[in-house]
This record gives structure tokens, sequence and C-alpha cells, in this order.
């Protein structure tokens, strides 16, 4: 598969969502990003960030969406109503953005009920109070939908920025990797990728 035709369908804005569209634009592939705007961490202020000062949670939010941009993801403002398999992939189906055809999906879609009726990825109970439910992945974040990957609160991982977003770049990683055949992390330096001589 050609990573340059691939294209990926990121559905939630928040940490998990922005970090895992960042990291697929930065590999290479085309990516669309769907958020209907209520991350949880417009209510946050953060004094944890590793190696940061304190910021508020917009403020990260800003700063992640800002990196985007310059990276040609494709943002729709909306609610993602469903996602279906179809031949060669999925389809997205949402009123603001249309329906489009991607070969990968991630879901972001944080601690609310997951509700969208046509795609069959095995659930579980939350790990964590206050989330209604958790979609179950592998270490990777792919869940038992092959194509289709979970990151952040939704599949499972600690209500923490930092976290979420890590596990956002987590499954990045992985179908970056997938799509072009061959392990790939986005190191600024190639050379830090080959064996020590
Ligand atoms: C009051 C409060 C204080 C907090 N304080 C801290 C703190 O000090 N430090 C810290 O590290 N963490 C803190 N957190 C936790 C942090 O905000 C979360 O861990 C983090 O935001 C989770 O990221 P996420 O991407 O999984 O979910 P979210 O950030 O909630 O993002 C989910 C996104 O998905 C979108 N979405 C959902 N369904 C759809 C759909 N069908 N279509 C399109 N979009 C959809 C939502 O609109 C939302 O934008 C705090 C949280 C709260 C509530």
């Amino acid at each position: 598969m050609s990573s340059e035709t691939t294209r990926v369908a990121v559905i939630g804005g928040g940490a998990a969502g922005l970090t895992a569209a960042m990291f697929l634009a930065r590999g290479g592939l085309q990516v669309d990003l769907y958020d209907q705007d209520r991350s949880i961490l417009k209510r946050a202020r953060l004094l944890n960030l590793p190696g940061q000062d304190e910021l508020e949670g917009r403020e990260l939010l800003d700063q992640l969406r800002g990196k985007l941009d310059a990276l040609n993801v494709a943002s729709h403002e909306g609610r993602v109503d469903d996602v279906s398999a179809v031949a060669g992939g999925f389809q997205i189906s949402s009123a603001q953005g249309g329906d489009i055809t991607v070969s990968y999906v991630v879901l972001a879609t944080g601690q609310g009920t997951l509700r969208l009726p046509s795609l069959a990825v095995q659930t579980g109970e939350a790990r964590q109070p206050f989330v209604k439910g958790n979609v179950l992945t592998d270490h990777w974040g792919a869940t038992s939908v092959p194509g289709v990957y979970a990151c952040g609160v939704l599949a499972g991982w600690p209500s923490q920025a930092v976290v979420c977003a890590g596990s956002g770049a987590n499954v990045a990683i992985e179908i970056v990797s997938h799509a072009t055949g061959s392990f790939w992390v986005d190191h600024d330096d190639t050379r830090l990728s080959a064996d020590p001589e």
C-alpha cells in the first residue's frame, strides 16, 4: 500500500485525537480530523505536563490544533454519526463533512458513550470512573475490527493529558508502520534510528 494514497479518519479532537492526527500527517498519511469541540481538556488547568510550565487545557488544544494546518490535515467540525465497512475501507458519515472513504479509522472520542451504530468494535466496562465504556484494544491500539484503532480515555487509558496524547502517538506509529510496510518512528534525525556501530 502506498502511504501517499492512504487516507485516515481521526474521530475526536482532544489530547489523543489531535496528537494522533499530527503524527499520522508527519508520517505522510492523508488525515481527516472530525471533532465536536467538547474535549474535557477545556475544563483542565494543567500543572503536570512533563517539561512544561502550567498551561490551561484550552491553550494546549490551541497549540495542538495549530500544528495541524501546516501538515495539511483536513479538519471537519461537528459530529461523526456512523462508520461503515465498505470495499477498500470505511465510510465516514457526518452531516458537516459529507461522506468520505478511508483506509484506517482512529477512534478518540473520550469519555462519552461511543455512538457509531454500524461499527462493531468490541467494548467492555470502563476502567476509569466517569467513563461510559471502553473500546478494547491491543497494545498498539488495534480494536477487534481490522483497520480501526482507538486511543485516549475511550481506549481505557488513565485520564491524564500526557498519557492520552501518548496513546494517540502510539496508534499513529502503528498505522504509519502498517501502511508503509516498515516500522516507523518520528525522529528528527534518521541516523538516530540506525543501529549503533
Ligand atoms: C475538570 C478536569 C480537570 C482535568 N485536569 C487535568 C490535569 O490537571 N492534568 C491532566 O493531565 N489531565 C487533566 N484532565 C484530563 C484530561 O483533560 C483528559 O485526560 C484528556 O482530555 C483526555 O483526552 P481524550 O482525547 O481521550 O478525550 P477528550 O480530550 O475529551 O477529547 C474527545 C473529543 O472527541 C470529540 N467527539 C466525541 N464524539 C465525537 C463524534 N461522534 N464525532 C466527532 N467528535 C467527537 C469531543 O468533542 C472531544 O473534543 C482533566 C479533566 C477534567 C474534566
